[in-house]
């Protein structure tokens, strides 16, 4: 009869490493694969997915992830990036001493080695951890851009609209982003400012979607606050502002956008973790979000993000309308103007430096998001427009045009 250690290495005998990887790359495949079907027949139904997955399995499987991340300080993805490249430079390392005493064996100036060298030991772990990252992504969201998006829930009436009405947006969010913006701390140059690091900040992102479930029932749910970065200086030359990876559903922000940038950033990442996929509507949900917070600095973000978006479309319209709204009385064109021109600097300094990261990191965004069938890629960041023309459709006939129009 055999005693306990002796069983135990027994067990490792019979299942050496190849055996153990075979079982561990075929079960990885395996669920890839499994997941990747769910995922194409998903947009089959969309209504049952939304009940089954996006209601239901969604919060359930991803919150373990959530608990972990809201334990630590900083990025536990990104840590888990780190470590899994240190690992990786450390096998890479070891297989090449490996390989070269094995040489100088072989050539007799040296003992006859105990281990081969490992590089195909090494490719395994490899293609095992990228089908456990292919496999995540379609677990824990992937299969959420084939769900019911927040227009079908919501009930917005979004529909091709006019010139006259997307100018009263812009006042009409000009106008709040200007009441949002009085008595926000500035510094010397006249920006917005906030004592609170970014990671502070960024904490207070979940506060506001309390009131916005209020508005609208698919927006309740449990988050957990964004990180701050700790690749902020990558991101910021590949002109990442916030991203929600989805193979570890941890949100991080770019810690380098100026204070009144992140809070819409923030309640943008939030909306990824309810399940909401569409970048448009990640956008218009962290507008409402952050304008339904209690801390001023977010309801000036809410508004001056959707009045930067209303502007930059109505500039590519009508470029004597866009003159026309800067003009307004109601408007602080200075101060606003002022933390726009301070946060295209800020983003242009890292392009500058490197176009070319900027423009793959662009192009590779573009990409995902058209083989996850959004087909106007990053363009769909600002259909967001749409989203808020509808949700003020009683409140924009009642502004007064600036520009001339004799459209109510
Ligand atoms: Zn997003």
């Amino acid at each position: 009869m055999k005693s306990g250690s002796s069983k135990i290495k027994a067990f490792f005998q019979k299942y050496r490493f190849r055996r153990v990887a075979t079982i561990v790359a075929g079960a990885a495949a395996l669920r890839l694969i499994l997941w990747f079907v769910l995922y194409r027949l998903a947009s089959r139904d969309r209504a049952l997915t939304y009940k089954i997955y996006t209601s239901c399995v969604f919060p359930v499987i991803t919150q373990p992830m959530k608990s972990v991340a809201k334990l630590f300080p900083f990025s536990v993805g990104e840590t888990l990036v780190i470590i899994m490249a240190a690992l990786f430079v450390a096998g890479l390392v070891i297989c090449t001493v490996r390989a070269v005493r094995n040489k100088k064996s072989a050539r007799g100036i040296a003992p006859a080695p105990k281990k081969p060298a490992g590089f195909a030991r090494l490719l395994v772990m490899l293609l095992v951890a990228a089908l456990l990252i292919g496999g995540n992504f379609f677990v824990y969201g992937g299969i959420n851009y084939k769900s019911l998006t927040f227009k079908e829930l919501s009930g917005l009436d979004v529909k091709n609209t006019d010139i006259d009405t997307l100018e009263k947006l812009c006042l009409y969010l000009g106008k709040k982003a200007t009441e949002a913006r009085q008595g926000l701390p500035l510094d010397e140059k006249g920006f917005v400012v906030d004592s609170r690091s970014a990671q502070e900040i960024l904490s207070a992102s979940p506060a506001g979607y309390a009131k916005a479930a209020e508005k609208f029932s698919c927006l309740s749910g449990r988050f957990t606050p964004p990180k701050a970065a700790l690749f902020s200086e990558i991101m910021s030359y590949e002109q990442i502002a916030g991203i929600f990876p989805i193979v570890f559903t941890e949100s991080i922000v770019n810690k380098n956008a100026p204070a009144y940038d992140l809070p819409s950033v923030a309640c943008h990442e939030l909306a990824h973790q309810l399940g909401f996929a569409q970048e448009d509507e990640a956008n218009f949900i962290g507008y409402l979000a952050a304008i339904c917070s209690d801390d001023p600095l977010y309801v000036y973000s809410g508004y001056y993000s959707g009045f930067c978006y209303a502007m930059n479309k109505l500039y590519s319209f009508d470029r004597d309308r866009w003159v026309a709204v800067w003009q307004s009385p109601e408007i602080d064109a200075e101060g606003i103007s002022n933390d726009m021109r301070r946060s295209n600097e800020i983003w242009d300094s890292y392009r500058k430096k490197a176009e070319v990261v900027s423009k793959v990191s662009e192009a590779v965004n573009d990409s995902y998001l058209k083989s996850n069938d959004i087909s106007d890629g990053t363009h769909s960041y600002g259909r967001v427009v749409d989203l808020l023309i509808a949700y003020y459709s009683e409140q924009l006939p009642e502004v007064s045009s600036v520009s001339g129009s004799t459209q109510g």
